[in-house]
């Protein structure tokens, strides 16, 4: 008899059972369609979170693997006819295989160092940016990388991913216009990015005070959560949907703007994380940023059509699945393109990113995006356009390990462009 797991009242058997074994799902799955493995699919997943909470399989490693190797894409809850809320279930699963699981030396590493200690500490993550451009500006980094130090020391994975940083700045807590006809925005910044992307956050912050809106960024705004709610610790999650909630109640009458889809899904769900209104609110609050602009702001680009040739859409897992806005940000590009922007070849699968699965599932991580970057090669585009930067970064790293000529940027970095050329 399998022991008795903890923390399993949470986990929603009747969501479960929703599920009719139909198959339909598995076609869009890319574990699955990887490994041919029924126990890579979400069918076989859900059949094992059964099982598991059911007490009839104990909780092997090989299990846990299982659920670990899920990207939690959501394509298969895309395409399944019952509704069933696959999202949910796996992270539901995870939270019961973290409550009872032994913690190993490399989890804690990663948890309380990374993750806990620095991911959820702007200051700190400020203070690591600004040594990190120094590595790169002192030569340092060419040296590490060429001595296969980072590989002995697992981190190349990771180190590979870093974008040439520019000067780290703070950002003012209000960006705001003259005449602000269309109101006020607050933007959410998000953790990593606001290291690493901080030219995109500009670049909105601008398009944003052109249309006429003024600009806030709330100070006390931190990392999303999702990074924790994927890896089961509900609690971390809370915590951080707490201090965000309360980060913008001072701009509770406006909309939020997400740069990032992988955050925007998270903030987008944060009701269903935590109990109240608030939480629902701040999901109700929430847009992509290339939906805004094209749902409100289409005549500004009225007559900016421009020749954007070798331009390719990515569309993340998040902004199609769960943000649902993936369709939007392609008209917006279309729109200002008087040539075809080309979405990737088999555009709706995954680039193997996921948050931090490129450095937990590197195996299969690295299989997805080879496949994405052979769409890139055969679009025979020059520049990829993607709303998340976790995908942004694993496939520019991608792209520099084999030597392509193609620019990775933010929608923003392209309407900014486009509106600065047409004055
Ligand atoms: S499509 Fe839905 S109901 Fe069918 S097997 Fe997949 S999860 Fe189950
Ligand atoms: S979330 Fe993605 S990887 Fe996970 S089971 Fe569904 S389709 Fe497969």
């Amino acid at each position: 008899m399998p022991q008795t797991l903890l923390a399993t009242d949470r986990f929603p058997l009747a969501d479960a059972d929703k599920c009719v074994q139909c198959g339909l799902c598995l076609p869009h799955c890319p574990t699955y369609r990887k490994s041919g493995d029924e126990n890579e699919s979400p069918r076989g997943r859900i059949a094992l979170m059964r099982a598991m909470i059911r007490n009839e399989l104990p909780l092997t490693p090989r299990l846990e693997t299982h659920l670990d190797r899920c990207l939690s894409c959501r394509n298969c809850e895309a395409a399944c006819p019952a509704q069933v809320p696959y999202g949910r279930l796996v992270d539901d699963a995870r939270a019961v295989v973290a409550a009872n699981r032994p913690e190993t030396w490399g989890r804690r590493v990663l948890w309380r160092w990374a993750v806990d200690g620095l991911l959820v500490h702007p200051d700190r993550l400020r203070g690591v940016g600004r040594l990190l451009r120094g590595y790169q500006r002192s030569g340092l980094q060419a040296i590490m990388r060429g001595s296969g130090l980072l590989r002995l020391l697992g981190l190349a994975a990771v180190e590979a991913q870093l974008p040439p940083l520019p000067k780290l700045k703070r950002f003012a807590t209000v960006y705001p216009v003259q005449d602000a006809a269309r109101g006020e925005v607050a933007l959410f910044v998000g953790c990593i990015a606001r290291i690493v992307d901080q030219p995109t956050i500009d670049a909105a912050i601008r398009i944003l005070n052109k249309m006429g809106y003024s600009v806030h960024v709330p100070p006390a705004q931190n990392c999303c959560g999702a990074v924790h709610h994927h890896a089961g610790d509900r609690q971390g999650a809370q915590r951080l949907i707490a201090q965000n909630v309360n980060a913008f109640k001072p701009t509770e009458d406006m909309p939020i703007i997400t740069l990032a889809s992988g955050c925007g899904a998270m903030l987008l769900e944060y009701g269903q994380h935590v109990p109240g209104r608030e939480a629902t609110d701040f999901g109700l609050r929430l847009h992509d940023f290339g939906a805004f602009v094209e749902d409100h702001h289409a005549a500004l680009l009225k007559n900016t059509a421009t020749y954007l040739d070798g331009v390719a859409v990515h569309d993340p897992c998040s902004l199609r699945n769960v943000m649902h806005s993936a369709k939007k940000t392609h008209k917006l590009l279309s729109r200002m393109s008087t040539t075809k922007i080309t979405k990737l070849a088999d555009h709706a699968t995954c680039c193997g990113a996921a948050g931090i699965y490129f450095l937990t599932q590197p195996t299969m991580s690295e299989q997805l995006r080879h496949d994405t970057l052979q769409a890139i090669r055969h679009s025979g585009c020059h520049t990829v356009v993607t709303s998340n930067i976790g995908c942004a970064l694993h496939l520019a790293a991608g792209i520099a390990s084999q030597h392509l000529d193609v620019k990775v940027i933010h929608p923003a970095i392209l309407i900014d462009r486009v509106l600065r050329l047409k004055g």
